[in-house]
């Protein structure tokens, strides 16, 4: 699903993915793109923050709640910084800048649509951390048998540093296995991902022990298990 105003560039993009084999609808409005989705399967959805009809953000939260499991890209300008931040809150899963470069939005909606495999070690396997239980076969993360919801990129990312806990794991290794091998650009996704992560960890703290996950300044995350 495409949700862009400008004629010029909705028609770029959904030409483009339409080359590429992908079945695109495009809508110019917030509503319509609304109602849309909300009788339509989608896989993947490219969205203009900046609206004729509708707030970009609030759209936004419609369609992750409406589509959980769908890829949720935001397309902004440049100047837009805060927007970006808002946007990854409300529950996108990454983001492109105007104008928008081709190349770099087939690359990132490859690295989105392929499943991050789990690391090697732990496929089919459980990690835990206190009473926190990743479970990769399942896709579940359980604390004290209460699940916690999370989304595709949250999950791969404690599913990634949750394989190596109490080990630093540099920004470039965390973009790389958990977004896209050929990453390239600002990473600020990753820390929008870590700051929801932290929360929701938080929010099950009181059913069970969870981990913490400690921000090395310069270099990248690690994954401490809770204090017996
Ligand atoms: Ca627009």
């Amino acid at each position: 699903l495409i949700v862009e105003d400008d004629e010029t560039i909705g028609s770029v993009l959904a030409s483009t993915l339409t080359d590429h084999g992908h079945e695109v609808i495009w809508h110019r409005l917030g509503g319509e793109a609304l109602a849309e989705a909300a009788a339509t399967p989608l896989e993947f959805i490219l969205l203009d923050l900046g609206l004729p009809d509708l707030d970009g953000i609030e759209v936004c939260r419609q369609l992750r709640i409406l589509h959980p499991e769908a890829v949720l890209v935001m397309l902004t300008a440049r100047t837009e910084e805060m927007d970006v931040v808002v946007g990854l809150e409300a529950g996108a899963d990454d983001y492109l800048t105007k104008p928008v470069r081709f190349g770099e939005l087939l690359a990132r909606l490859r690295a989105h649509l392929r499943r991050v495999a789990p690391p090697p070690g732990l496929r089919g396997r459980q990690a835990t951390a206190g009473d926190l239980t990743v479970d990769t076969a399942g896709r579940r993360v359980m604390v004290s048998g209460r699940e916690l919801s999370l989304r595709t990129k949250e999950f791969d990312l404690l599913a990634r540093l949750i394989a190596n806990p109490g080990i630093a794991v540099s920004r470039e290794t965390l973009m790389s296995q958990v977004w896209d091998e050929h990453w390239f650009g600002p990473t600020k996704t990753l820390d929008v991902h870590v700051a929801v992560l932290r929360r929701k960890l938080a929010e099950m703290a009181e059913f069970g022990s969870v981990p913490r996950i400690v921000t090395l300044r310069g270099h990248g995350y690690r994954l401490d298990p809770p204090a017996r």
